[in-house]
């Protein structure tokens, strides 16, 4: 590849993400293998793999939550390196929802969404509260503003952990398992918010178990087993076609 290729290839204004040869370590142990990974601006990737497989540690790579030792992670056009600056700008547009919400347990909704506007962008209180009510508004609670994240329901601390997020104006959302921690009834409520975040056009790296949602929602369901990326395919293909023996056998587990 040519210089030239290389600069045009990191600033691609269609590539949100790009994960070339990444490898980590835990120490001595090595949880990712050479992954390789392109997401393109407003794609819908869901990861899938069994516990332990490296699912985690790869979407937490993409915010620098863990740092690779090896290959490249390029996020809208920056390289993410060491240097404190690019972390924080990197983060700026990338969101991310956790299995267990992480919300604030002592600030009401309405403070854990302006927390980071105001704190990190600077934006003065009202302007942030009125972003967030509107997003309070499209995850569908506008009631629960005012209340503390121990008087939701798991269903509703995870949609108000998805309004705080988008309360930052992220370029891409990131989800860990975001619907693992909550009652089976509740499940439903999230993945619907989640759909209609990807209908609205947002660019989304899911991990997720939730095969209905990747069928409906996905782009391409990407399969990791003991560190790799074994396969990737759209989702139509993945679960009537798999390739791989190995997942194969994890479809087999789970559908
Ligand atoms: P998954 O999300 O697919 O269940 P993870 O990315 O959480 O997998 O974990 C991949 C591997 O890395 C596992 O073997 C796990 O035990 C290990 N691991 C994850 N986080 C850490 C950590 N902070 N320190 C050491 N090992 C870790
Ligand atoms: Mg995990």
């Amino acid at each position: 590849m040519t210089a030239k290729e290389k600069t045009s290839e990191m600033t691609d204004p269609e590539i949100a993400v790009e994960l070339s040869g990444v490898d980590k370590w835990f120490s001595i142990l090595q949880v990712l293998h050479d992954v390789n990974l392109t997401v393109r601006r407003g794609e819908k990737v869901v990861v899938c793999g069994p516990s332990g497989s490296g699912k985690s540690t790869m979407i937490r790579c993409i915010n620098y939550l863990e740092r690779h030792q090896k290959g490249r992670i390029i996020v809208n056009g920056t390289e993410l390196t060491d240097n404190r600056k690019i972390i924080d700008r990197v983060r700026q547009d990338v969101g991310m929802v956790f299995q267990n919400f992480n919300l604030y347990p002592h600030l009401t909704v309405l403070e854990n969404c302006t927390l980071a506007p105001r704190w990190v962008k600077g934006v003065g209180r009202k302007d942030a509260e009125a972003v967030a009510r509107a997003y309070l508004e499209r995850v569908r609670i506008p009631d629960k503003a005012d209340f503390y994240p121990s008087q939701l329901s798991g269903g509703q601390q995870q949609r108000a952990a998805i309004a705080r997020s988008l309360c930052m104006n992220p370029k891409i959302m990131l989800f860990d398992e975001p619907t693992s921690a909550l009652d089976p009834e509740l499940v439903r409520e999230v993945l619907d918010t989640m759909a209609q975040l990807a209908s609205d056009g947002m660019t989304m790296v899911c991990v997720t178990h939730e095969m209905g949602f990747a069928r409906q929602v996905a782009d391409r369901v990407v399969f990791m087993d003991a560190g790799r990326i074994v396969e990737t395919a759209p989702p139509e293909e993945f679960f009537s076609n798999p390739r791989e023996s190995r997942t194969k056998a994890f479809l087999n587990q789970i559908l």
